[in-house]
């Protein structure tokens, strides 16, 4: 049961192989024995997994299902859910139980599907390694002395040791892309504004997007089927018809146009890695598609310019932690300021700290227009050059993380080293364009992902060509060994 895909599982409902129940306490069983070791969660409750587990039961017996009815999924602890406690990873809100469901949460709540948990992240998702957690790193199931990447490595790690058939993610700069491919998953994220971002705790608004990671592009479909859709509760949710995101999955690849921008090809990236991506192009020409070299002159810059607008944007959104509505408030102070500043200087870890002193200078007078509106100059000119990309292909491919998983400890003590384990990633989120990566192949016993860029909404096309690949490959069926 615990290696079966999402459509797999809906069969098992339906013929009553298993209720939703047992399938609940199967994982919940497996994260009790397993998850002390790996830290993929920040809060398991039982009890409420379970009452979501038979009313689901309940539902299944009715016959009124749907896809995703009984599956238990592991939901990033960046999502509120009502009752559940929602921390962001982090201190400030150690002790916030949400009153309300996120609209993901609501979505699918509303299809069936049961909350096994909340997992675990770099603090509000800044990071690349889930070393910022508040809560403990999370280990990487593949080699439990490495990371499993970041922020969403608690999602990521939960998967890939089977402690949840599938999870969602948030990506700001690549951090569902980055950690799916440190722990073999696939995971997409996709066109900025399909995905509410209602009661998704904010790190940098015009990056954020919620999205699935799952074992498989077939399962991702099936997720993002859930979580997409136009919400007016979120005011940059874009309002179109709703889409079946697997309506595309078994269209034949012949005549794809693959793009390969020449940045994503030249130094930078480890070269067992490299080999792993360019062995995957080439089962796509075996598959029907044809290569062509694209540029995206101005990628150089788009880790510098996201180091500008994150943090600007963090600066904003993490003011409202101020110890005066909810969350962490100091135990004494002497009057207001005091309290804001010792609230604050409690409640958030360094990597956050550093964020909110960067975006507040950033934003300063004297010094907005020479980083913030030059950051949206280059933001910009990273579009066009997709757009330009596009005119010749239909999908760009790269690799997603320069090397695999790195050692826990390795690039905690250097920002810098750790900002650029999103080269690769970061330019998508400024652009807001959908992307998404795939297992593809081992280095050293540990995983590579190969990355896909489409145009603005076309997620189908993307998991269309994710699924082609994972039907002559068997790289994404690769299990860790554990526990
Ligand atoms: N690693 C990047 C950062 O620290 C991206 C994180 C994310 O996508 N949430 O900001």
């Amino acid at each position: 049961m615990i290696d079966k895909t999402l459509r797999q599982l809906s069969r098992a409902l339906a013929d009553r192989e298993i209720s939703s129940v047992e399938l609940a306490r199967l994982f919940l069983d497996r994260i009790e024995r397993l998850d002390p070791q790996i830290n993929a969660y920040i809060t398991i409750d039982r009890e409420k997994t379970l009452a979501q587990a038979r009313a689901a039961d309940a539902r299944l017996a009715a016959g009124k299902a749907g896809p995703l009815t009984g599956i238990p999924l592991a939901q990033k602890d960046i999502f509120c859910a009502e009752g559940w406690r929602t921390t962001c990873g982090s201190k400030m809100l150690g002790n916030f139980v949400s009153p309300y469901d996120a609209t993901v949460i609501e979505r699918f709540n509303a299809a069936g599907a049961v909350i096994l948990g909340k997992t675990n992240m770099d603090e509000f998702a800044m990071g690349s390694s889930t070393e910022t957690s508040y809560f403990g790193v999370t280990r990487n199931p593949w080699d439990m002395e490495r990371v499993p990447g970041g922020s969403s490595g608690g999602s990521a790690a939960a998967v890939a040791a089977r402690l949840a058939p599938a999870a969602t993610g948030t990506d700001t700069g690549g951090s569902i892309r980055q950690p799916s491919a440190l722990c073999n998953l696939t995971g997409i994220k996709p066109t900025y504004g399909v995905v509410s971002r209602y009661g998704m705790i904010a790190y940098a608004s015009s990056l954020d997007q919620g999205g699935p990671m799952a074992r498989s592009a077939e399962d991702c479909a099936l997720l993002l089927d859930v979580m997409a859709g136009f919400d007016a509760r979120d005011s940059t949710s874009l309002d179109r018809p709703s889409e079946d995101y697997a309506r595309a999955l078994e269209n034949p690849l012949a005549g794809l146009r693959i793009g390969l921008p020449k940045e994503f090809f030249g130094e930078g990236c480890d070269s067992g890695v490299m080999r792993r991506v360019e062995e995957a192009i080439a089962e796509y020409r075996r598959l029907g598609a044809k290569t062509v070299e694209v540029a995206l002159p101005n990628m150089k810059l788009a880790v510098p310019a996201y180091y500008v607008i994150a943090p600007a944007e963090a600066s904003s959104n993490l003011a409202r932690y101020d110890g005066a509505r909810y969350g962490h408030r100091a135990p004494a102070y002497d009057d207001l300021a005091d309290m804001y500043a010792k609230t604050r200087a409690q409640g958030f870890g360094d990597e956050v700290k550093r964020r909110v002193l960067i975006g507040t200078y950033v934003l300063s007078h004297g010094y907005y227009d020479a980083y913030y509106l030059q950051a949206q100059r280059v933001r910009r000119r990273i579009a066009e050059d997709f757009a330009e990309a596009f005119r010749q292909c239909d999908v760009i491919m790269g690799p997603t993380s320069p090397t695999t998983a790195f050692r826990i400890g390795e690039k905690a003590s250097d920002p810098v080293r750790m900002y650029l384990s999103d080269i690769y990633t970061i330019a998508v989120n400024l652009a807001g364009l959908p992307a998404m990566t795939i297992p593809a192949g081992f280095v050293d016993g540990l995983p590579v992902g190969l990355q896909l860029i489409g145009d603005y909404f076309a997620e189908a096309r993307l998991l269309n060509v994710a699924h082609r690949y994972q039907q002559t490959t068997d790289w994404h069926r690769e299990m860790p060994v554990i526990g």
